[in-house]
C-alpha cells in the first residue's frame, strides 16, 4: 500500500472548492501517477522538460500537464504542444519564445508570471519592480498566443510561519494591485499559484487559487 490515493483524497477534502490542486509528480514513477490518476485526479505538475515529455507520452492523454520548473528558451518547442499551463515564466525573452512557438502551432498557451518573494537568491522570478516595468511594454501587450492567467511564487524555505504568511500576503496584494491596473478587463488573469506541501494551508489563507503539492501526496523524493 503506497497511500497515494488516500493522501490525495485527504488533501482534496480539506482544500476549498475554488482552489485547484496540482499534484507534483516530479521524480516519481509512472505507477505512482497512475495510482493518483485512478482516483479521478487529472492535474499533474513537473519541473523537468525530459521528464514531462516522457510522462506525457506514457500516460493517458486527458491529463492536464503543468510545467512548474525553470524553463530554458531552447526547450520551449519540446513541450509547448501539450502543456496546459506554464507556471514559471520569469523573463520577457521566455514569454516571447513561448509566444513564437505557440504561434507556429496555432495554440494559445496559459502562462503564469513567476515572482521572486523568498529570501533565497536561488529562486527564480520577477521582482515587483521588474513586473511593473514589464506589464505596460508594447512587446508584452502584443503577445497574441499567450494568455497571462496570473502569478506564481514560492515562499522562503523556513519554519517561520509568520514570514511565510508575510511573503504570501505580499504576493496576493501585488496580484490585486496589478490586476486593477493592467488586467481590469481580462477575465483570465485570476490565478495565484502559491502553496506547497509545507505551506499550502497558509497559502490558502492568503488567497491561493492553485496549490502545487508533491511530497504530501507521493511521499518524500529521493534525488
Ligand atoms: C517540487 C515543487 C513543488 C512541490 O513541492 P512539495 O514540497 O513536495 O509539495 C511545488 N512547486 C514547485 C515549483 C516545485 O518545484
Amino acid at each position: 500500500m503506497s497511500g497515494i490515493s488516500e493522501n490525495l483524497e485527504q488533501i482534496l477534502i480539506e482544500l476549498p472548492q475554488n482552489v485547484k490542486l496540482v499534484a507534483v509528480s516530479k521524480t516519481k514513477p509512472i505507477e505512482d501517477i497512475t495510482e493518483a490518476y485512478r482516483t479521478g485526479h487529472k492535474i499533474f505538475g513537473e519541473n523537468k522538460v525530459q521528464e514531462i515529455i516522457y510522462k506525457h507520452e506514457k500516460l493517458p492523454k486527458d491529463i492536464e500537464w503543468h510545467f512548474i520548473g525553470h524553463l530554458q528558451r531552447n526547450k520551449v518547442k519540446l513541450i509547448v504542444q501539450f502543456v496546459d499551463m506554464i507556471h514559471s515564466v520569469d523573463s520577457l525573452r521566455l514569454l516571447e519564445k513561448i509566444n513564437e512557438e505557440a504561434r507556429n502551432i496555432n495554440k494559445i498557451v496559459n502562462c503564469l508570471l513567476q515572482i521572486h518573494i523568498a529570501e533565497e537568491e536561488t529562486k527564480y522570478g520577477f521582482s515587483e519592480d521588474e513586473l511593473v516595468q514589464l506589464l505596460p511594454l508594447p512587446e508584452f501587450k502584443t503577445l497574441q498566443n499567450i494568455k497571462v492567467c496570473g502569478l506564481m511564487s514560492m515562499a522562503t524555505y523556513t519554519n517561520d510561519t509568520k514570514q511565510i504568511y508575510r511573503e504570501f500576503k505580499y504576493l496576493s496584494d501585488l496580484f490585486k494591485t496589478i490586476k486593477d491596473i493592467y488586467f481590469t478587463d481580462n477575465e483570465y488573469f485570476k490565478e495565484i499559484s502559491i502553496g506547497m506541501s509545507g505551506d499550502y494551508k497558509i497559502a490558502v489563507d492568503c488567497g491561493s487559487t492553485m496549490v502545487r503539492i508533491g511530497s504530501n501526496i507521493f511521499g518524500e523524493r529521493n534525488y
